[in-house]
């Protein structure tokens, strides 16, 4: 990974109610870097994520983006406007979802294709570079299935596929791997650090299992709402972002 971050929070906090979910969480994602967040259930794991995506409001503190290519400074994603939030997600941000999110009453082939179709990628392109990414994950052939005639492995990956398919720079998965036996699970682990690689990417991954873990860059583990220590590679020096 290069010296540049990519996405940083900086003392963000997020309550429900009387549930203190995060607390005063910073965290600093590198260009190229795979982050990966472990916890026991309830300590924040998701509710991090959602945060660092913009797809839930922090209540305090805040989350920087560095703009993408080649433009300079940082965006406060917080202090983004709905469209202009919308507008990164389907431009930038990939996700994987605890659960898959798919519309079962589309084929595998439509579900991978959506988000090249909200961008007006023709349609006969979404389909080929649907077919495409399918078959990158194992899925040849299995294209013109509904959601519901697939194995929850098999749906999980056309979930990732959906996530990949518009080439994103930030993805952001939330235990992509659970549904998944060891081999599939590694094969599909290995799609999402390839995609986090380049020099504008990253990976920001929740799960459970250590094997995945070992396989990011670093570790970033949570404990009741509060980052407990991450390691792995030594924090970025930053800059003013703007
Ligand atoms: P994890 O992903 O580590 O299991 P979460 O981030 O989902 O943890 O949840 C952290 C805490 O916030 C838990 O106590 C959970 O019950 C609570 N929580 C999460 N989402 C909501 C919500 N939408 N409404 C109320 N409480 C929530
Ligand atoms: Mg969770």
């Amino acid at each position: 990974m290069t010296d540049e971050w990519l996405l940083r929070a900086e003392g963000v906090g997020k309550s429900y109610g009387e549930t203190r979910a995060l607390i005063d969480a910073s965290l600093t994602i590198g260009a190229g870097e795979a982050v990966a967040i472990m916890g026991p259930s309830g300590s924040g794991k998701s509710t991090l994520l959602h945060v660092l995506a913009g797809i839930i409001p922090a209540d305090g503190g805040r989350v920087l983006l560095r703009r993408g290519e080649g433009a300079a400074g940082a965006d406060e994603i917080g202090s983004l406007g709905d469209d202009e939030r919308s507008a990164l997600r389907l431009s930038r941000f990939g996700f994987v979802f605890q659960q898959g999110l798919l519309l079962p009453e589309l084929t595998a082939a439509e579900n991978v294709a959506l988000p090249l179709l909200l961008r007006s990628v023709p349609r006969a392109e979404a389909a080929r570079r649907s077919e495409e990414r399918l078959a990158a994950l194992g899925l040849a052939g299995l294209g013109e299935r509904r959601i519901g005639q697939l194995s929850g492995g098999q749906a999980q990956r056309v979930a990732i596929a959906r996530a990949l398919i518009a080439d994103p720079s930030l993805i952001f998965a939330d235990e992509p791997t659970g549904a998944l036996d060891s081999r599939t699970a590694d094969e599909v682990l290995t799609a999402l650090l390839a995609t986090a690689r380049g020099p504008g990417s990253a990976l920001v991954v929740v799960t459970h299992d250590e094997h995945v873990a070992s396989r990011c860059d670093r570790v970033v583990r949570l404990r009741d709402g509060r980052i407990q220590e991450t390691a792995g590679t030594d924090p970025i020096p930053i800059g003013d972002p703007r």
